[in-house]
């Protein structure tokens, strides 16, 4: 059993962390509050190549795996820089186009993708499907060569910064009432496609929206794979590496909001010369969080390592798992650092609780707690379904 990085894995998270800190958490805010996006982060990221850390090296990528990029989503946000599109382009979409693409889908996507140029963003969730998304309702139907895609998504993250949309579509003809789905990627300017910013109460640059696709006509080439029969392990190829780097970025913000208190904590003094860090009700609960987010730690690179070697049903577990106890871990580990910071926790200034709406998210989306908790019933302790 090994627990080290490798060095250039060491490398990579010395790196991430020096560009994460370069910006910071105030950088984030502020761009957060303009409405505007993390741009400049983004195209330094994408020069210096971090994006693309998952990405074969002949689409111009690291060539590594799904760990690398959970180091580059824990360090980016461990530095106050929690951004959401990475697990959305670079885990997501570029996965499920490097297993499951045609070989022209991977020469016109990763390599954009790669360098940071070209952000695909994914659409699966649905207002009438919710968590079950056996009943999604995007429809695709064929005409002649063409594909004509019909439904609605909603809470669909960076729709205004991405040239394209991986949307999760059912075949017209699928009526057995299980999913049978296929993967279109759509142009976020095709006609027919609109969309609508929602108000979240999360500090973000990253926004979400309500997608509308009304009779899109698409290329054959649109259809992700070969095949139709491409849809069901291209979807699920997506999974893992959503659940593992959206659990490394709980476990950095976690880091950030603890380091942040212990900071302060260590230094504020309101009882003669001992500092509030010295009274174990102050101590104890951040002392309880760092130890919550380091056991997350340890399962998110766990199912990083499964899952990178190829052990894709055990990584599902793991990874599961990971995102359930780094989102639990996230949230506990802002809000005990609020609480310690007292006053000072609630200003802008301090920077923490500008992630409460953040990792409160963290607990719902992309899966939420209780859809993982099934998922663990049923398949680690043998339940029945309850669905
Ligand atoms: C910030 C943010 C970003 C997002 N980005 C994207 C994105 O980019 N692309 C995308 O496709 N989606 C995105 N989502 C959507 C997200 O994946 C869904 O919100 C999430 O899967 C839950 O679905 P829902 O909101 O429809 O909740 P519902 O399915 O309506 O569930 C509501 C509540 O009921 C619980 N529940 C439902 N069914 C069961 C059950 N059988 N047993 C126990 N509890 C149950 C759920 O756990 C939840 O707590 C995003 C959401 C947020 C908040």
């Amino acid at each position: 059993m090994n627990f080290d990085l490798t060095p250039e894995q060491d490398q990579l998270r010395d790196a991430v962390r020096a560009l994460g800190r370069k910006y910071g958490h105030g950088y984030f805010v502020e761009k957060a509050r303009a409405g505007e996006h993390t741009t400049e982060l983004w195209d330094d990221a994408g020069r210096l190549g971090y994006l693309g850390v998952n990405i074969p090296t002949e689409y111009g990528g690291g060539g590594g795996g799904i760990t690398e990029l959970a180091i580059v989503c824990e360090e980016l946000a461990a530095a106050g820089c929690p951004l959401l599109l990475l697990v959305v382009s670079p885990a997501i979409v570029a996965t499920v186009i490097a297993k499951h693409g045609t070989d022209d889908q991977r020469e016109r996507f990763l390599p954009g993708m790669a360098d940071g140029s070209l952000k695909v963003v994914f659409a699966i969730t649905e207002p009438e499907a919710g968590s079950n998304f056996h009943r999604l309702g995007t429809v695709a139907r064929r005409d002649g060569d063409d594909w004509v895609l019909s439904g609605r998504k909603c809470y669909i993250s960076g729709v205004d910064e991405a040239q394209y949309v991986l949307v999760v579509a059912r075949t017209e003809d699928a009526s057995t009432g299980k999913l049978k789905p296929a993967l279109f990627v759509v142009p976020t300017d095709a006609p027919g496609l609109t969309h609508s910013k929602l108000d979240m109460e999360i500090v973000s640059p990253e926004n979400q929206f309500l997608l509308y696709l009304d009779d899109v006509r698409l290329p054959a080439d649109a259809l992700v794979g070969e095949s139709l029969d491409a849809g069901l392990p291209a979807l699920f190829a997506g999974l893992n590496p959503e659940r593992i780097t959206v659990a490394a970025m709980g476990a950095g913000t976690g880091r950030y909001a603890i380091e942040r208190a212990s900071d302060y904590t260590a230094t504020r003094k309101v009882w003669g010369g001992r500092s509030i860090g010295s009274h174990q009700g102050v101590s104890h609960p951040l002392a309880h969080a760092a130890v919550q987010v380091e056991l997350a730690r340890l399962m998110i690179y766990k199912a990083a390592t499964l899952y990178d070697a190829g052990r894709d049903l055990e990584a599902g577990v793991a990874g599961n798992m990971a995102k359930y106890a780094a989102g639990e871990a996230a949230a506990l580990a802002v809000d005990t650092a609020v609480q310690a910071l007292g006053g000072a926790g609630m200003t802008t200034e301090y920077g923490v609780a500008t992630l409460l709406g953040a990792v409160r998210a963290g607990r719902i989306a992309p899966v939420s707690r209780e859809m993982i908790l099934n998922f663990v019933a049923q398949h680690v302790l043998g339940q029945d379904k309850s669905y």
